[in-house]
């Protein structure tokens, strides 16, 4: 079995994410906004190094989030490059908060089991919800019946 991609370790150890079929489902590390991507292939979501590598951030997995791809972007172009930085002590408190974020968020590794079929066999092809979704739909028939059918 191939090692489980960057992305998906990040979301593993994010608590902010959940599995939902094909699709991890949990929050930008940067604006916070909901941010979900293909578990298979990481479409939607961008791997960001909090500490730049140009700044010396390597890829220990708590210095890595998920991103939406326009926040990586934004930080990489307008943040990380120092031509731009205008204000050292904000750009660190600015890092030093999304580190602190990344740590707050962060999770002992789901087992992989629980993540390692990307084909959706939970969320909404679970079939125990399926049977409740039945049986309320199923009552609410019944009852509206009650209600309009004259017993006689
Ligand atoms: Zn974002």
């Amino acid at each position: 079995m191939p090692a489980p991609s960057l992305r998906e370790q990040i979301a593993r150890t994010d608590n902010t994410f959940e599995r939902a079929g094909r699709l991890w489902i949990g929050k930008c590390l940067i604006c916070n906004g909901r941010l979900s991507f293909d578990a298979r292939g990481g479409f939607g979501a961008n791997v960001e190094h909090i500490v730049p590598r140009t700044e010396g951030g390597d890829n220990d997995v708590l210095n890595l989030g998920l991103t939406h791809p326009h926040c990586n972007a934004e930080k990489g172009r307008n943040w990380d490059n120092r031509k731009k930085r205008s204000d050292a002590a904000r750009y660190e408190a600015l890092v030093g908060g999304f580190l602190a974020r990344r740590k707050e968020r962060w999770r002992d590794p789901l087992p992989e089991e629980d993540v390692k079929d990307a084909r959706g066999q939970s969320g909404w092809q679970d079939p125990s919800r399926y049977i409740d979704t039945r049986r309320s739909a199923v009552a609410a028939v019944q009852q509206h019946e009650s209600v309009t059918t004259p017993h006689v």
